[in-house]
Parts: structure tokens; sequence; C-alpha cells
């Protein structure tokens, strides 16, 4: 429980005073296929507390009767093994619960992290332009945590602590009423203590759980930047403003444990005033013969262990605010709906030829802001498209509405004819080959994410499609070839060599259509040379659509479609478009003008020096 305090303390603060029970209600479902080892665990608990409780008036009885000058030591013998028998089962008890609830926990959680993951697998891609991996991340290990293990040893222990509680209170009435009343006025006591002690620890608490996160920003982002932070000379400031955000941290919670570590002395003063309670007014008693000396006895450790319980209450309540709070926000995220779905009775699109079509498309990341405005686009089977425009224009908003990660608000989106609307997603999807800018590569080796796509080809059809789009040198001369491991991020290949493995990626798995997102970051030139090479190859015979930000793919491409202000506003070949003097010829002279190479220089060039 130790490194989860923080969460539980921060979801604790967070609550919801509304529908729990619906929440509640909700979690009690995942138990319900361990109603058996639940009813055992529950035997096992009432087992542990029956032992605890009955210890002590064992041992009063013993005192009693058998503690007398020169008495027969057999019934003496006789209560001490009963005594032990009766720890034995409070131990066995206490030992079965523990782990028949911990791999119930463990079932619980895994079962949870599971249907997270496969949610946030499933979840259109709006969802994940709002929110962030790391939130995502905190739901599916931190906040299923908090609520498996409340959900079992939580559970289990609450009821242990209560049982235990009313177990003693009950034999305390049972064996002497008014000791047993005069005892327990320390009750309110302890209930102010733990109010007062569990407000400020909680405000501490949420002191010291700011400074982390201060502190884990920073860190986040200076690692991250570490770069950037070199390149401008920021190390020391960095250094500064860390030492200042640990610093605050360290200072918050050095507060919060000082309240924590004060707890539990105040309480054994409480237990102290208690047992000396019970020694007084007792022994009192005792002398004048009202109670047995046992009684007494039996009164000392009851009193004892009677504070444990309430002490362990209130941590759980705590706890169990935590649970239904985690639970809310795991279960928020269960609901997710998914907003991208198939239509009732979409049908599997077949293998196409290769015609895109968008008629009339509007398309809006926000409702209010449309990006697309009534975009008409025709490409034919095998056709390279080239689109070009401004930055922020909607060009690869236009690739996303094709491969239908979002809804079009109106118009729509064909392939081959078909309504993407009308076609199961996969089948759909499964028609594109994807090259992204920003390449991702996955943890694992390089033949892995060439695999990505088509996880059962083999290791000649890695090589072909490598081969095929030019990459087989550069895969080849690294020092471990195709078995290079990756790690997060691509490791250390360079841009363009990620390119390369994202171009063979996409040429694995044979796609009737490529999407294209040009790489705008520097590539050097031979390395640009061979992914040009590749890509022409790859394109051979598919119908491509290619985000254009090199001038050697306007100029290759069978049509070049400018978009501006959300419509194609002029489309036809780079030598039309520049013939033709507009907004073609306006942008490329801002975008190309620059590269433009003197006349009798390859496409190719690389750009002249004045
Ligand atoms: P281009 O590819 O032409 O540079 P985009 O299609 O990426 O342009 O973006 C078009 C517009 O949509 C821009 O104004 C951009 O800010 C906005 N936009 C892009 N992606 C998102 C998103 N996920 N959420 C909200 N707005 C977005």
């Amino acid at each position: 429980m130790h490194g989860g305090w923080e969460r539980i303390a921060e979801l604790a603060d967070k609550a919801p005073a509304a529908d729990r029970a619906g929440t509640v209600r909700r979690l009690v479902v995942y138990l319900r296929p361990y109603r058996a080892e639940l009813g055992l665990a529950f035997v096992f608990v009432l087992a542990g507390t029956a032992g605890q409780a009955l210890g002590p008036a064992l041992i009063g009885r013993a005192v009693d009767q058998h503690l007398a000058p020169g008495a027969d030591p057999g019934p003496l013998n006789r209560a001490m093994l009963g005594l032990l028998a009766a720890y034995g089962v409070g131990f066995v008890g206490f030992v079965g619960q523990t782990a028949l609830v911990g791999r119930l926990g463990q079932h619980v959680l895994a079962t949870l992290r599971e249907e997270i993951f496969a949610r946030i697998q499933r979840l259109s891609i709006r969802y994940f332009d709002t929110h962030e991996a790391g939130d995502l991340m905190s739901r599916l290990v931190s906040d299923t945590e908090v609520v498996g293990n409340f959900l079992t040893q939580g559970l289990m222990q609450s009821l242990g602590s209560l049982f235990g509680l009313v177990a003693v209170v009950a034999l305390m009435v049972w064996s002497s009423p008014v000791l047993a009343l005069t005892t327990l006025v320390v009750i309110p006591a302890m209930v102010w203590l733990t109010r007062v002690f569990s407000s400020q620890a909680r405000d501490r608490y949420r002191t010291a759980r700011e400074a982390i996160g201060e502190v884990s920003s920073n860190l986040q982002e200076d690692i991250s930047g570490v770069r950037e932070s070199q390149a401008f000379a920021r190390t020391r400031r960095n250094i500064e403003r860390f030492a200042q955000a640990n610093a605050a941290n360290r200072d918050a919670n050095v507060n919060a444990v000082a309240v924590t570590s004060a707890f539990t002395p105040a309480v054994d003063v409480l237990s102290a005033v208690a047992t000396a309670i019970v020694i007084g007014l007792g022994g009192w008693m005792a002398v004048t013969g009202r109670i047995e000396v046992g009684t007494v006895v039996a009164f000392v450790i009851w009193v004892a262990n009677f504070f444990r319980p309430i002490q362990q209450l209130s941590a759980l309540y705590t706890q169990a605010q935590a649970a239904v709070a985690g639970a809310e926000r795991v279960f928020d995220l269960l609901d997710e709906p998914i907003e991208v779905v198939d239509r009732p009775g979409a049908v599997a699109l077949p293998d196409v030829a290769g015609a895109i079509a968008l008629e009339g498309v509007w398309f809006g990341y926000q409702p209010d802001k449309p990006v697309l405005r009534g975009l008409d686009l025709a490409i034919a089977p095998g056709q390279m498209v080239a689109v070009v425009g401004p930055t922020g224009a909607g060009k690869s908003t236009l690739a996303k509405l094709v491969l239908r990660y979002y809804d079009v608000d109106a118009g729509r989106v064909c392939v081959d004819g078909h309504d993407v609307r009308d076609v199961t997603q996969a089948s759909l999807r499964r028609q594109f080959g994807v090259v992204p800018q920003e390449v991702f590569l996955f943890s694992g080796s390089i033949a892995d994410n060439i695999r990505y796509g088509r996880p059962g080809a083999t290791d000649a059809e890695v090589e072909a499609a490598a081969r095929a789009v030019g990459a087989h040198d550069a895969i080849a001369s690294l020092p471990e070839g195709y078995a290079t491991p990756l790690g997060e991020r691509g490791g250390a290949l360079s841009a363009g060599q990620r390119q390369l493995v994202a171009l063979a990626r996409a040429a694995l798995v044979q796609p009737r259509i490529l999407l294209l997102d040009e790489a705008t970051a520097n590539i050097d030139t031979r390395t640009e040379a061979r992914i040009q090479a590749g890509l022409e190859a790859l394109m051979r015979g598919r119908t491509s659509l290619v985000i254009a930000h090199r001038l050697s793919t306007v100029r290759r491409a069978d049509l070049v479609a400018v978009l501006v202000d959300g419509r194609i506003v002029e489309q036809g070949t780079h030598a039309e478009l520049l013939a033709r003097g507009g907004a073609y010829a306006e942008l490329h002279h801002k975008q190309f003008g620059a590269l433009e190479a003197p006349a009798g220089a390859g496409p190719d060039a690389p750009p002249v020096q004045a």
C-alpha cells in the first residue's frame, strides 16, 4: 500500500458523491465469478476473528479457575492447549483469507486491465486527440490496482476489522457491562482523533502530490528536451528549477509524514488510557468481588485488540473512497463510446481496383470549425496524386478521412464506389499501405517492424519487401541486419532509415492504395534518392495519394491537387498548373522556389547555394 498511497489519496479526494451505489454494484459484477472463493474467504475471516476474540476469554478463565496455589495442573494445561488452538484457528483463518483473496484480486485486476486495453485499442482516433497517453496509462495501471486491491484485500479486511470490533465489544459487554461501558468512553476521543489526523494528513498529502507532480513534469520535459536544453544552454537554469521543485517536494513530504507518524503514538496514548481505566476500575471491582480477576486480564488484552480494527477501518474508508473514484475512471473509459463503428450489416470491401472519390466533403475536428469545406476529388485506379497546399490547409485531414479515422460531417468518401461507411473498417484499411510523416517503430527487431501489418510473413517475404523499396542494402549493412533490435521510437536509426523501414512495412502488405505523407525532415540526398527509387517501385501499379512536400514528387504525379481553404481549387499536372499561373503557381513559387534547380539540372538535384 505504500507506493499506492499517493494514488489512493488522490482518488479519495475525487470521490464522487453521486451514483456511488451504481459504481459499487457494477464492481460487484467482477467478483461474481469468484463467489465460491469469496464464500470460503468469508469463512476464514470469521474463523480468524473468532480465534482472536476468544483467546483473551480463555486466558481470563484460566486465570480464574486454574491459577490457585496447589491447583491441579491438568486443567491449566488443557486451557493452554485450548488457547493455542483458538489462536491457531485465527492464524489459519488469516493466512487462508489473505492467500485466497490475494489471488482473486490479481484475477480481477487482470480482467479489468484486459478490458481497458481492448477498449483503448478500439477507440476512435478522435479520442486520442483529446486524451493523453499518460492519463490512459494511469487508468490502466494505478486506478485498476486501487480498485482491485480494495475489492479483495480491502473488502475482506474491512469485514474482518468490523467483525473483530463487534466480537470484542460483544464479549466485553457480556463479561462485564459496567467495565465495558466505562472503557468504551474512549471511543468518542478515538473518533475525534482519527478525524483530525485524517483531515490533516489529507491536506498535507495533497500538497505533497502537487509537489511530486511538479517534479515529474519537470523531469519529463527536461529529459525529453535534453537536446534543446543543451543546445540553448539551459542546463543550469533547468538544474536550479529542478532543485526548487525537488526541495518543495521534500518539505511537503516531511510535513505529511510528520502527521501520519504522530497518529500511531496518539492512538497508543488512548489505548494506555483505556488500559488504565480497565486496571483501575476493573482492579477495584475485582478486589471488591464484583468481577473475577480473569475478566480484568481478558479486558486488558481486548482493549489492546480493540484499537487496531478502528485504525484499520479508518484507513480502509479512505481506500474505499479511492476505489470508487478509481472505478468511476475505469468505467468512464470502458463506457467511452466508439465514435467510428461498423454500420449494422456492413460488408467486407472486396479487393479494390483503387478508385477514390471524395464528394462534397465537409469535415471539422470541432463542429463549428470546418477544415474541409465541400471538397471534391476523384482519383482513378493506379493514378498517383500529389496533394499540395499551405500548412494547415487540411491535407493530412483528407488522408485520415479516406482511411475513415473520422466520419465526414457531410458528403461522402468512396473507395471503388463503396461509401467507406458501408464497409467494415478492417476490410477498408486492409486495402491501404500507410507511410506517415513521423514513422512509429515499435520495440522489437527491424524484421518485426516490417512485419507489423502481416505478422505471418516469412523472412524471405520481409526481405523481398525491403528489396522492393530499396531498403535491403541499408538494413543489411547494420551490424545485426534484419535482427537489429530497435528501442522505442526507432532507437538509433536515422530519419531516412526509419522511412525505409516504413516503406518496406507498407510494401509487405501489398496494398492496393498507398497513402503517403512525405517526410519534411531533412534527409541526406543519397538516402532521399534511395527512398525515391523505393517509392516509385512501391507506387507502380497502385493508386497513390501523396501529401507532397518535395518538388520531385509533384513533378512525377499524374495529377496535382491544390488544397486551399478546405477545397481543391485547382488540379492538373505540374506543367499545366504552372502554365495556368494560378494558386499552384503561387504556392509553387513560395514552397519550392528556393529549391528550383537551374535549367539542365535533374529534378532531384540538391538546392544550389548562391
Ligand atoms: P495539413 O496536413 O494541410 O498541414 P491538417 O490536415 O493537418 O493540415 O490540419 C488542418 C487543420 O485542422 C489545421 O488547422 C489543424 O490545426 C487542424 N487539426 C489537425 N488535426 C487536428 C486534431 N486532431 N484536432 C483538432 N484540430 C486539428
